[in-house]
Parts: structure tokens; sequence; C-alpha cells
């Protein structure tokens, strides 16, 4: 899997040479590295940012100086940009791209997307690992400990507050 380091898109390890701009392409160096999704315009654009954040994915619209239109210098905001997002959220970012009909699937890819699913399928175990690792036992038996405790006071409350509300009523029945 490679990419641009210009245009951000995804290649085959076959290209060399980015088909979009021209650039000599390079390997993915971050989980995170800034990834070509979709090119949009105006609403489509809104309603991609808004159905990726929905999905908790952070996007970034890239304007290209050649796309600019005479409507985005005078400030109404509808030339093109290019939708860029984490590697990592790329095939979940694709799918909510073709769910909301921005993205035709039919249209042909310049790289495999079942090796992008795996490369983010291992990205995504990874960082699992990771949280393991922080989530150390001593730490465990601090969350399970603070557990008890709060069971026993939630406990404490139910049947204090249950003698405090008898001994209430009896009072108003004057008992
Ligand atoms: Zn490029």
């Amino acid at each position: 899997m490679k990419i641009c380091p210009g245009c951000k898109r995804l290649h085959r390890d076959t290209y060399t040479d980015c088909t979009e701009c021209g650039k000599p392409l390079r390997g993915i160096e971050r989980d995170n590295e800034e990834t070509y999704l979709v090119t949009a315009e105006g609403f489509e654009r809104e309603h991609i940012r808004a159905a990726l954040e929905d999905e908790g994915i952070p996007c970034v619209p890239r304007f290209r100086n050649d796309m600019y239109s005479s409507d985005e210098v005078t400030g109404k905001g509808t030339s093109l940009a290019e939708i860029n997002v984490p590697f990592s959220a790329y095939p979940k970012a694709y799918d909510t791209c073709v769910m909301i009909g921005s993205i035709d699937p039919q249209t042909p890819l310049t790289f495999d997307m079942e090796e992008a699913e795996k490369i983010c399928r291992e990205i995504g175990e990874k960082n699992k690992d990771k949280i393991r690792e922080d989530m150390s036992p001593s730490k465990r038996t601090t969350y399970k400990v603070l557990g008890a405790v709060i069971f026993l006071l939630l406990v404490a409350a139910v049947v204090l507050g249950t003698d405090f509300i008898t001994a209430w009523i009896k009072g108003l029945l004057g008992g």
C-alpha cells in the first residue's frame, strides 16, 4: 500500500507515481496519515462532513488552488474540496460515503480496498493492545475496589432511605 505525499491518494504497490498528480509515491508512515477520501462541493461537502462526524471520523477539507471557482473567491463556499480522513479510519469513511451516496462503489480504485481494510484492522488490534497495557493490574484492582465501595454505598443508601421513609410515614400517621 502506497500513498501520494501530495494529493494523499492511496495506490497499489505496483504504482511508482501518483495517477492524479504525478508525484512519486511513498509508503504509509503513520496510522493517522491524512488520506484522500472524496471530492465534494458545497452542501454535499457538509453532508459528508456531518456523516463522518456521526461515525466519529475526523475529516479535513482541502481546497486545491486549481479547483477554486469564482464563488469560493467571493466567499460563497461552493468550490470543490478534497475531503481527507486519517488512514486508520479510511475503510469506515469509504463505507459511510457509499451509504450516503457520495461515493459510487463501482468507481475503480487505484488501490486494493481489502488490503486497506486488513492494515486498518491490524492498526485497530495494535491500539486495543495498547489500551490493555495501560490498564495495568494495580489499576484494575483499584477499579474493582472502587466498584465494590460504590455498590455498598448504594445498598446502604437504599436501606437507610427505606428506614427514613418508613419512619416519616409512621410520623405522618401519628404512630
Ligand atoms: Zn498525488
